[in-house]
């Protein structure tokens, strides 16, 4: 594969009947390298999620394309898409009941998550009980999924996306249910699997402790990439049109929309000033 694991390009996304649309996206420019770890952090709303189920196959786009572990996701098959999210994406929904089949075990799930694998079957119980215990659930291996507390299921589900050593791992707040210590896990076992594996890793979080454990934040805004974050510094992104999104106080203060601004060059860089036009 040559170039970035995850890439889109002018990704837009409209919900809804006609009158009624939701513009989620709009135009969304990524590119996530190779065994990179990112998270998209933002408000409520922003598009987020998706952005992941995107990228993930589960959505067409409306317009814009996606390119996952170098192949266009239009130009595949729903058979050669499923494939692909078998073989190499594993995928952690926000609902976690979503992630895993409720009247089998939590073990169960593990071992079935892993029929796609030429494992043996000793091999598949060995990984299925260290992916429990990494994870704290190696009491329960016996118990439903379903009747798992929602923060297990949540665990279990990380678990099962990363059973088969995937390529790519797309989260979408996998720690919106657990204590420090559970959310700790979780981190550590995603980290494991971008450290060993080369696993690529997007994952959709408020929470600040797995914002702080991957490497690039990037901040969805009102549906497009507002910001990116490298060692705890901010960065504004250009987007391909030339537009930046401006941090909310300069929004507040010195420009608020609609103001007129003139870009003066300098040195290293360029300033914006506001400008008073009488307007007739
Ligand atoms: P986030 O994950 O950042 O909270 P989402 O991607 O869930 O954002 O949602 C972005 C926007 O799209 C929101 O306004 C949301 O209400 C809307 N939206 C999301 N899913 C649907 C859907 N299935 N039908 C209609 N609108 C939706």
């Amino acid at each position: 594969m040559t170039g970035p694991m995850v890439r889109c390009e002018g990704l837009v996304q409209v919900y809804g009947l006609p009158g009624q649309e939701v513009t989620a996206l709009r135009g969304v420019d990524l590119a996530v390298d190779e065994a990179e770890t990112v998270a998209l952090l933002g408000p409520s709303g922003a598009g987020k999620s998706t952005l992941l189920w995107l990228f993930a196959g589960l959505l067409r786009p409306t317009a814009g394309i996606v390119e996952v572990c170098g192949r266009r996701l239009s130009d595949l098959t729903p058979k050669t898409g499923a494939e692909m999210r078998l073989r190499d994406v594993g995928v952690v929904m926000q609902n976690p009941g979503r992630n895993l089949l409720p009247y089998e075990t939590a073990i169960g799930n593990l071992l079935l998550a892993q029929s796609p694998t030429r494992r043996t079957w000793p091999v598949k119980r060995r990984r299925s009980a260290a992916l429990l215990d990494s994870v704290g659930l190696a009491r329960v291996a016996h118990r439903p999924a379903g009747r798992l507390s929602g923060g297990e299921q949540q665990r279990l589900a990380v678990a099962i996306a990363l059973a088969n050593g995937p390529r790519l791992l797309l989260a979408d707040e996998p720690t919106s249910q657990l204590d420090h210590e559970s959310a700790g896990a979780v981190i550590d076992l995603i980290q494991a699997a971008n450290a060993d594996l080369g696993t690529t890793v997007v994952v959709v979080t408020h929470d600040q402790a797995v914002g702080n454990a991957l490497g690039r934040t990037v901040t969805i805004r009102d549906g497009r990439v507002g910001a990116e974050g490298h060692a705890g510094e901010d960065y504004l992104v250009v987007s391909r049109d030339g537009s930046v999104q401006l941090p909310a106080e300069v929004l507040e203060g010195t420009l608020p929309p609609g103001s007129l601004a003139r870009a003066v060059l300098t040195a290293d860089g360029v300033e914006l000033h506001h400008v008073n036009v009488e307007r007739h």
